[in-house]
This record gives structure tokens, sequence and C-alpha cells, in this order.
């Protein structure tokens, strides 16, 4: 049986125990969350620990990343039940600090991340979003000092902006994405889908539905517009309140592409379902 990973709250207790797993040279690996975990968040905990010795998963709620009408307030909190996860994971080491741990009194400096963070996909809705992750993100590699850091590709723009960060600011981490992990009707697995009413929920897999068809079309050489105005009208159709944006990007710039030749495809989706907002994407 794996032990019960060591929790710290305060950064002095963080730095013995990082330096306790950095002995013998380990490599660490940190998965960033915001708890209220899921099996998406455990394959990125499987993933670090199949490539680092030694694992650290974060668990920060983030303020600076939700937007005043966001719901910072009522985001899920499972405490109990993450830690059980992550100890049955072997997780060696959970840093759990709280918002004045992270901004203590006066804290004045923030990251202000650029390219990937203005592509005009998450930026155009959540204007404060990638400020806020970036510094965060840059703040938990410091004070953790990863050799490795795990994303999850299911926020697709977050880890392009992190992985462009990480290589700035010489950062010294190196950022691994992690494949999208769904519900057994493709509907991508998030913290936010306890918001979903059972109705929202039979009907929220039509994203990763859409997503997929529209691929297929644009394989078979459909016109983007077209296949991506259609998409649209799907999931409206479907009973979605509002589409953001459903879009074709090339996969590793986001620049924005209209042929196949032009790729590598990626398709992006957001879209709200009442009032929550879901977002996805598959290869093009
Ligand atoms: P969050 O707790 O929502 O901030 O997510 C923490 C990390 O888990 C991020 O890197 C996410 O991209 C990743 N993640 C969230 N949902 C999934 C999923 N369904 N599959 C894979 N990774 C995920």
């Amino acid at each position: 049986m794996p032990h019960a990973p060591i929790i710290a709250r305060t950064l002095s207790s963080l730095h013995r125990a990082r330096t306790e797993l950095g002995k013998r040279n380990a490599t660490v690996g940190l998965v960033p969350t915001m708890g209220a975990l899921h099996d998406g968040h455990v394959s990125l905990v499987r993933l670090a620990k199949r490539r680092a010795k030694k694992v650290v998963v974060s668990i920060f709620v983030n303020p600076t990343q939700f937007a005043a009408h966001e719901d910072l307030g009522s985001y899920p909190r499972t405490w109990k039940e993450d830690i059980a996860k992550l100890a049955a994971e072997g997780v060696d080491l959970v840093w759990n600090p709280d918002a004045k741990t992270m901004y203590p009194e006066g804290f004045a400096t923030r990251v202000a991340p650029e390219g990937p963070a203005l592509a005009g996909l998450e930026d155009r809705f959540r204007p404060h979003f990638f400020g806020g992750v970036a510094t965060v993100v840059a703040k938990l590699f410091t004070q953790v000092r990863p050799d490795m850091a795990f994303f999850g590709e299911k926020d697709f723009q977050q880890l392009k902006v992190v992985t462009r960060m990480a290589r700035d600011l010489d950062l010294g981490v190196r950022i691994v994405g992690g494949a999208i992990i769904r519900e057994r009707d493709g509907l991508a697995m998030a913290s936010r889908n306890v918001y979903l009413s059972p109705e929202e929920r039979r009907i929220a897999p039509v994203l990763f539905r859409t997503l997929k068809m529209t691929s297929k079309r644009l394989q078979a050489g459909d016109d983007f517009k077209i296949a991506l105005a259609d998409g649209v009208t799907a999931i409206k159709e479907a009973g979605f309140a509002e589409v953001d944006y459903l879009e074709a990007r090339h996969a590793e710039t986001l620049a924005p592409i209209s042929t196949m030749d032009d790729g590598p495809v990626r398709l992006l989706v957001a879209a709200k379902l009442g009032t929550t907002r879901l977002i996805d994407n598959v290869k093009g």
C-alpha cells in the first residue's frame, strides 16, 4: 500500500519536504490542479509517476484566474476525496497553500503572457484568465522547483501558454502534455461538469460528437468555413445557449488556418450549456 502523501500548507514545510524528495538526485514532477479531482487529473498523476521519481500535486483554487462574475465561491471543493485518490496513486507530496500564502499582503507582480495567450480563443472570453494562470504557475514552479510539470490537453491553449512561458523565462521545467480523459459518452471530464443538470448532462456530449464530425468533414476535404458553421448550428440546435467559438487552428502556433495543408490542425470549441461553460478540442 502506498503511503498517504505529505501535505504542505506553508512555504517552509514545502521547502523542507521538497529538499527531502530531491535527495539522491530524484527527479520531481509537478501536477498543478484546482482540486475536485477526477480521472483526468489522475491520468496526469500516472503520467507523472511514469516520468519522474517523485510526484507533487498542487491543489490551489487560484482566485486570480476567475473574473468577478465567475464561480470562484462555488467552485467544487472535495478535499477528502482528493487526498484519498492521491494516496491511492502513491503521490509523494500535496502542496495546498491558502490564498494569503500565495498572494501575501502587498503582492504586486504579474506575468503577462503574449503569443498563444492572445490567440483569440479563451482570451477573447476570459481576458483575465491567462495572466492569472501564468502568474500562479510561475509561482508554483519557483516554489516546488519541479524538473517536469504535467498539463492536460483538455486546456489546450493553456498548455501552449505554459510551455511558452517556461521557455521564455528559462524556468528549467520541462512541460509535458497529457491526453484528454473522457466519460464513456465522450464528454471531456471537468470539475465543472457537476454543475450540469441531468438534462444538460445528456446534451453535453454533443460537443465532442460535433468536434469529431467536423474533423471528419475537414479530412474529407470539406470547406472549413461551411463545416465549422454547420458545427456551430449543430451545437446550438442540441440546446447549448451560446457557442463562444468553434475554430480550426494550427496545433502548434494556434494561428487560424483554413485548409488541411496549413496544418497540423486542432479543432477547439467553447460553449455554454445553461450557465456552465464547457471547452473541448480534438486533432483536426
Ligand atoms: P484544473 O484542476 O481544472 O485546473 O485542471 C488541472 C489539470 O488537469 C490541467 O492541466 C487540466 O488541463 C487537466 N485536466 C482537466 N481535465 C482533464 C481531462 N478531462 N483530461 C486530461 N486532463 C485534464
